[in-house]
């Protein structure tokens, strides 16, 4: 027999995009549990990045500063070096938040916080180590989901299931949703070396003919994105390990690329970019990557999962206080977010098929910069753009959602 238990939400995946709405929602004074498959958030090359709207949210909520106590690397510049010539892309030193700039933490570290500041209400649960496994579905419905937890299998009965998953989501593939393939040219391997004195501080990418990488400067090491073909992963693997190619994009390595030891070192990111065409049923709700996989180009996949929260919280939480929202109150979170998904995926497939897939096409001849990145380097204000299209995102959402008087 299953254990059942009963809330007002359950959310699906203990992600940024589940614990930042866990903690929103209870906040709120809204009872919510969130399931999580692992039995701690310890995984290595997830999201690290931490983006200035999501910092100036953290200010909302009143965390800033004990956030900031974390350890973590401030980035508020990113160059390209395009054969010889470095090039800046981005600067974000002008924009009208409160942190100018991107912090490298991980996300473990992140969520860990998340969920230290959701313990802080009643409201809030979270179960480790508990699966979502099935929906529980009841005259059209959703009304809960079945989960597989340590001592055995349990039965969440709620008003709301969010499934907050991620981009192998079972919750969506239980609701049946379409998702649409929008496609991505790109994989990325990532790996560490470490970090020594007189290393350069600055966290760029370096391309040549057929070859690119971008290096995080994550304090004691680097953490690196050597980019691939897509599905090239085996070619790669026949060749062997590909240190000549890192030493020829980054050659002050020189003296470590050996730590690259066999490609255990190496996580491969197969990259997708897609979404759903409908983010909800009666008593259902998808959000974050389980809603529309991102490209980690320009890293913003962690700041949209957020976002995507934020929004729940704002247009769902005085709602759930009632009971179930109704199904247009759900889809005014995906009216609301869908726009930023659709503009930001659009920008990432442009930087992939114009610049990145030129970039790697193999080659000898010198690699000029293309164009679009001439330009920004030309006209200094445009790296603010590109700053804020990085940094903010598009249409950056706000804490509107109700604080608990019931601590
Ligand atoms: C290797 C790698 C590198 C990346 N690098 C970057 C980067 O540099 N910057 C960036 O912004 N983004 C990056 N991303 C993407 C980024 O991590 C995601 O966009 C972001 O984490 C999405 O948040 P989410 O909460 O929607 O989903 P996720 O972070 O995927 O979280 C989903 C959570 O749900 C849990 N889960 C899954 N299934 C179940 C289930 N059935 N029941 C219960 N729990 C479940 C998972 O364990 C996970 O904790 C990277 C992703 C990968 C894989």
């Amino acid at each position: 027999m299953a254990e059942t238990l009963t809330t007002r939400c359950c959310v699906a995946g203990g992600g940024p995009a589940g614990m930042m709405l866990g903690f929103l929602l209870a906040r709120a004074g809204i009872d919510v549990i969130v399931l999580e498959k692992h039995a701690d958030f310890l995984r290595d090359f997830r999201g690290d990045t931490i983006h200035p709207s999501t910092l100036e949210l953290m200010h909302e909520l009143g965390l800033l500063d004990e956030f900031l106590k974390l350890p973590h690397q401030e980035v508020s510049r990113l160059s390209f070096q395009v054969g010889a010539e470095r090039i800046p892309m981005v600067d974000f030193r002008h924009l009208p938040v409160r942190c100018k700039f991107v912090a490298l933490m991980p996300q473990w570290d992140f969520l860990n916080f998340l969920a230290r500041q959701g313990r802080r209400y009643p409201a809030f649960h979270l179960l480790m180590q508990t699966e979502a496994k099935d929906l529980i579905s009841d005259g059209g419905r959703v009304v809960g989901l079945r989960a597989k937890a340590p001592d055995g299998k349990l039965e969440i009965r709620a008003d709301l299931v969010v499934g907050s998953d991620g981009r192998h989501s079972t919750v969506r593939e239980r609701a049946g949703f379409t998702v649409e393939d929008v496609g991505a040219p790109i994989d990325v391997l990532w790996f560490r070396v470490s970090r020594k004195n007189g290393d350069t501080e600055e966290t760029s990418g370096h391309m040549e003919a057929g070859q690119m990488m971008v290096m995080l400067n994550r304090g004691d090491y680097w953490q690196c994105a050597y980019v691939i073909p897509k599905g090239g992963i085996e070619a790669v693997k026949r060749e062997g390990l590909f240190r000549e190619r890192v030493l020829a994009l980054s050659p002050f390595l020189g003296d470590r690329v050996g730590e690259l030891r066999s490609f255990d070192d190496i996580k491969l990111l197969t990259v997708a970019i897609d979404r759903l065409r409908q983010w909800h049923r009666p008593g259902l709700l998808c959000i974050g990557d389980a809603a529309h996989a991102m490209s980690p180009v320009g890293g913003v996949g962690v700041n949209l999962a957020v976002q995507d929260a934020v929004a729940t919280a704002n247009l769902l939480a005085a709602r759930l206080a009632d009971g179930c929202p109704a199904e247009h109150d759900l889809d005014a979170v995906r009216r609301r977010r869908e726009f930023p998904v659709r503009m930001t995926q659009a920008m990432q497939v442009v930087v992939q098929n114009r610049l990145i897939s030129a970039a790697l096409k193999p080659g000898n001849a010198p690699l000029r910069p293309p164009l679009p990145v001439r330009l920004i380097n030309a006209v200094p204000w445009l790296q603010g753009i590109t700053a804020r299209f990085v940094g903010l995102g598009v249409r950056p959402e706000h804490v509107r959602s109700p604080v608990s008087k019931h601590l």
